[in-house]
């Protein structure tokens, strides 16, 4: 491809519209521009890299044995009316009506689509298992659509659907996708960990989340280094023996603590480390109000809440409730001498004395508070996030914790659906049984917004060979020279003959400005044509990640692009 006649609209500054990394360098290197808030156009060179990440994520699945599909952004609303997500579903669901005034809506996911096929063709056990995918464009009409690709209204998935005749076959199918999924990361030339995820409420019964592990990821990820362990954080189990000093209790006493409402300014004002606090955080949990009680410099995990108490609706009270129900204003809610609440505690509260709670009275807190002296506990939990130095749930050592994006999710759905939506097969007896299913995401204009959160420097872009838009960036620094331009093309046309995907920069641009650009799009090597292909007849390559450059002669620089792209770019 000729850049002189191709479509990279780039530019120089970030766009104030951009809030992180991926957002900024895709819509600078020209790979896509907004339409509307969370809905964008892929331009050409974007698409490019949309398509590998597709065409990876493809070959990996029919691989697996999966069978594909494409199944309508249109959904009737009757199907989601069957397993009562019509009305469950928040707003993310887009419903309008079609002229016949009929109930419709965008398809955010498709579990009622693919199970409504498959009950109507499905008949025995003898045609299953069944796995379907689809790689598709999707809606979520978020609230607050941000960081472009990362979290858009409009996204393009793949999905893919189980079907099999018992628990035994799921496991089987779950595993399988499961392995598809590395292997599809893998090619995609990112780092990537696989983590234990919580089913959530839909009474799912396993669950994987694979996560592309970068600075910028908006999850945290508890891994273990010694055994490979790895656990999102409502999963991963806050495990560490506190042995805290065997001290005398003292007597509770209540001070003064003016305008010190969050745990920093308690502590600051009364010299204490924040362990020595005790947060009381007010919590409805089912109509029913709760105070959960957590050290001060640990973190409340509302997943792992909701989990210890078997809630349906959770929410923190809001400021007139804490004020009700504590008779202060938020911030200094307490556990002694407080009525109505049932009060259920973090288990490293345990064994911890004269500690700091709220006095529940404006500017007052309690010191010298002990459990269980001055206050009645119904319950201790593990309710808080793992902190680095918690140990490893399967080996014992010390975990790490390190930020991820999460691209892909696997999870077994068992009979959910298609217990709701009546999708049976007649088994080996003849006995009517429900599917039992399992459904497979990945995100696939997310992965590549994931790629470049981790794959990037100040320049711009860093593309893992196997998704690049291009392989190689043909450089021609002077295009007056006719030597120069002539050589370039032949060239060009040998690198294409090759097999290689070449840009060719002959634009009549200065030299700075090719870098920049070469740079910014992210192409993995750069192929200079200039005043040392004049002198010596060589050829500059230089490699985008390293910075690494080497002269070679044209027959050195072809064996080495060919090689490299050979190696890279997966089976
Ligand atoms: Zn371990």
């Amino acid at each position: 491809m000729r850049l002189s006649r191709y479509f990279i609209p780039t530019l120089r500054e970030d766009p104030a519209e951009a809030e992180v990394i991926s957002h900024k360098l895709l819509l600078r290197a020209g790979m896509i521009r907004r339409v509307a808030s969370g809905i964008y156009t892929f331009l050409p060179l974007g698409l490019r890299v949309l398509r590998k990440v597709e065409n990876i994520v493809r070959e990996e699945m029919n691989r697996a044995g999966a069978l594909e599909v494409l199944l309508p952004l249109v959904q009737p609303g009757e199907l989601w009316q069957e397993t009562g997500r019509w009305d469950k579903f928040g707003k993310e669901l887009l419903r309008f009506k079609d002229r016949k005034e009929h109930d419709f809506c965008l398809g955010p996911t498709h579990e009622e689509v693919i199970t409504d096929l498959v009950r109507g063709e499905v008949r025995s056990y003898r045609q299953l298992p069944l796995i379907l995918y689809q790689i598709a464009t999707k809606f979520r009409d978020e609230i607050r659509p941000r960081f472009g690709l990362m979290r858009g209204r409009e996204f393009i998935m793949k999905d893919a659907y189980s079907f099999d005749a018992d628990e035994k076959g799921l496991d089987k199918s779950y595993w399988l996708m499961y392995e598809a999924y590395e292997r599809t990361f893998k090619r995609c030339g990112l780092k990537f960990r696989a983590v234990l995820a919580d089913t959530g409420a839909i009474g799912g019964s396993e669950s994987h989340e694979f996560m592309v592990l970068a600075d910028t990821g908006e999850d945290v990820i508890a891994t273990c280094p010694a055994c490979g362990y790895a656990a999102n954080l409502e999963m991963a189990e806050a495990k560490r023996e506190f042995s805290y000093p065997d001290e005398p209790e003292k007597p509770l006493e209540k001070v003064a603590t003016p305008e010190a409402k969050r745990v920093e300014e308690v502590t600051a004002f009364l010299g204490v480390p924040p362990e020595k606090l005790v947060k009381t955080l007010i919590y409805v949990v089912d109509g029913q109000p709760h105070a959960v009680l957590i050290r001060g410099d640990h973190e409340l995990n509302e997943i792992k809440l909701r989990k210890a108490l078997g809630a349906e609706e959770l929410e923190m009270a809001d400021p007139e409730t804490v004020e009700k129900l504590t008779g202060a204003p938020v911030g200094f809610a307490g556990p002694v001498r407080i009525s109505g609440v049932k009060i259920i505690a973090d288990k490293a509260i345990w064994g911890l004395k004269n500690f700091i709670v709220g006095a529940n009275e404006a500017d007052a807190h309690y010191v010298n508070v002990n459990y269980p002296r001055d206050f009645e506990i119904e319950a201790f939990f593990d309710l808080r996030n793992v902190t680095e130095g918690d140990l490893c749930p399967k080996c014992g050592k010390p975990l790490e914790l390190v930020r991820g994006i999460e691209v892909g999710h696997v999870f077994k759905l068992g009979t959910k659906y298609s217990e709701a939506m009546g999708a049976t097969f007649l088994d080996a007896e003849g006995k009517e049984r429900p599917f039992v299913m399992g459904c497979y995401g990945i995100g696939v204009s997310r992965t590549m917004a994931a790629a470049i959160e981790q794959n990037h420097d100040e320049n711009g872009i860093i593309w893992p060979i196997s998704i690049a838009p291009f392989q190689v960036i043909l450089l021609t620094l002077n295009p007056k020279s006719t030597t120069l331009m002539e050589f370039s093309e032949k060239l060009y046309k040998e690198l294409e003959a090759q097999g290689l995907e070449v840009l060719w920069d002959e634009r009549d641009e200065r030299p700075g400005v090719k870098f920049k650009d070469a740079d910014l799009i992210g192409i993995p090597y750069q192929l200079v044509i200039g005043k040392t292909f004049e002198k010596e007849g060589k050829l500059e390559i230089k490699e985008r990640a390293t910075g690494e450059k080497k002269l070679l002669s044209e027959e050195e620089a072809l064996n080495f692009l060919k090689e490299k792209v050979k190696t890279t770019s997966g089976e």
